[in-house]
């Protein structure tokens, strides 16, 4: 079988035991790219935030979650990448499954890279190239339309190679106070 952007994520799950969407590259799309923040109730209460490109979503767990406080330096491990319909998934990964635990949408909308203040939100194949060169290289910068989050970002790789960091930039969307103690669902209203 061909090899996928998704073997990953397929060899840690069963699709007859868990309601998490199945490993599917998404057909090339139109428009902006999207992003999404899970908030995920495992055995550790983290964050995944995941970014759409090439068909899949490139996903770091973020143990304290996303802040909008640019002291603030939030680790990101980087994991496996989710299919794109992942990023409207809720519900409750059963017990003794790889992630047990309730997974809410706490955050999605649009993103841009946007090195030099400038955006390609309608520039699709020019906003993916830059996303994958940034990963690539370990320094990515892009802006947020989300709910919750809003502006400039930063995800970084630290020297150890491993660990990236999330950082937001110096803009009008600063806040000091935690942004993770808005904790409910955006798609539903219900959760958290
Ligand atoms: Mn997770």
């Amino acid at each position: 079988m061909a090899k996928s952007a998704l073997d990953e994520y397929a060899a840690k799950r069963s699709f007859t035991a868990t309601p998490e969407p199945k490993p599917d590259v998404s057909a090339p799309d139109t428009g902006p790219l999207l992003f999404v923040v899970q908030q995920h109730s495992a055995r550790r209460l983290h964050f995944d935030f995941r970014l759409e490109c090439d068909g899949v979503l490139k996903s770091w767990a973020v143990p304290k979650g996303p802040s909008l406080n640019t002291s603030d330096k939030r680790l990101a491990v980087p994991t496996e990448d989710h299919p794109y319909d992942y990023g409207s998934f809720e519900g409750v990964i059963p017990p003794k499954q790889y992630g047990s635990g309730e997974v809410i949408v706490w955050d999605c909308g649009v993103y841009s890279p946007d090195e030099g203040n400038e955006t390609w939100f309608h520039d699709r194949p020019e906003a993916e190239k830059r996303v994958r060169e940034g990963i690539e290289k370990g320094k990515l910068s892009f802006l947020l339309r989300g709910e919750k989050l809003k502006g400039s970002f930063a995800l970084v790789r630290t020297s150890d190679k491993k660990n990236w960091l999330l950082i937001k930039h110096r803009d009008r969307h600063v806040r000091s106070e935690e942004v993770t103690g808005q904790n409910r669902s955006v798609l539903y209203g219900v959760a958290g």
